[in-house]
């Protein structure tokens, strides 16, 4: 991010190149404890699934360097899809496409968050489901909400950032006396319950790259 961007209040390629390349380094990092969660609930490949695609979206946005920052969101987003298998793949691919689609330059933290929302609902009209289902969106929507409340407020982007990754964190705990009504956990029904979700984990991990992004 060059060296003001966010005192104005604006966001540039540079911006979203951190964001992704730091969720890039979180799910590496967090990658067995996903596979894990994964593994209680699932099939046991959602950390491996998504460190691959996350690698190869750093890989790409390295050697094609994008720039703007539609262009950072549209190249990851095609990737994710492309690359990973199982359900998150598509489901996260098809959220920063439809955010990159969505952006308006320049980018303030109302559009992050505007362009944000309309993510959440592509990944809602793709899996059809909905917040309490036991999913990625038990993390996304409370930070897309978080995120419009926070920029309501006044909030600078960081602290706008921040509240939204809290909100996501919490949301991602928040799943763990649910029963999974979507994806391959809701073969298990009631046996669920008492996991963390993995991809309203991983969703966490990605708004708390965003924060991270924000310095
Ligand atoms: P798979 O279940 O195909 O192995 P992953 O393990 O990569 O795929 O991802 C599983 C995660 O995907 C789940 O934890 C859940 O958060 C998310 N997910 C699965 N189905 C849906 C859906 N229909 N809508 C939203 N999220 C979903
Ligand atoms: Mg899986």
């Amino acid at each position: 991010m060059s060296p003001n961007s966010m005192g104005t209040g604006s966001m540039d390629t540079d911006f979203f190149l951190s964001w992704l390349n730091g969720a890039a380094e979180l799910i590496r990092l967090r990658r067995d404890h996903l596979t894990e969660l994964d593994a209680a609930i699932g099939d046991a490949d959602h950390g491996t699934n998504l460190d691959r695609g996350f690698a190869e979206v750093r890989q790409a946005l390295a050697e094609w360097p994008p720039t703007s920052p539609e262009q950072v969101l549209l190249s990851a987003g095609n990737t994710l899809i492309r690359r990973v298998g199982g359900a998150s793949g598509p489901l996260y691919g098809t959220a920063f496409r439809q955010m990159g689609k969505a952006l308006e330059i320049p980018v303030t933290p109302a559009g992050f968050a505007t362009a944000f929302e309309a993510g959440v609902r592509a990944v809602e009209r793709l899996g059809k489901a909905a917040p309490g289902d036991k999913t990625m969106l038990d993390a996304l929507a409370p930070a897309s909400k978080a995120l419009a409340r926070a920029v309501q407020e006044g909030a600078q982007a960081r602290e706008a950032f921040e509240r939204a990754a809290r909100a996501a964190e919490e949301g991602a705990k928040a799943t763990i006396p649910l029963t999974a009504r979507k994806g391959r956990a809701s073969y298990l029904g009631e046996r669920s319950i008492g996991h963390e979700d993995p991809g309203a984990a991983s969703s966490a991990l990605i708004m708390a790259a965003l924060a991270s992004a924000a310095v």
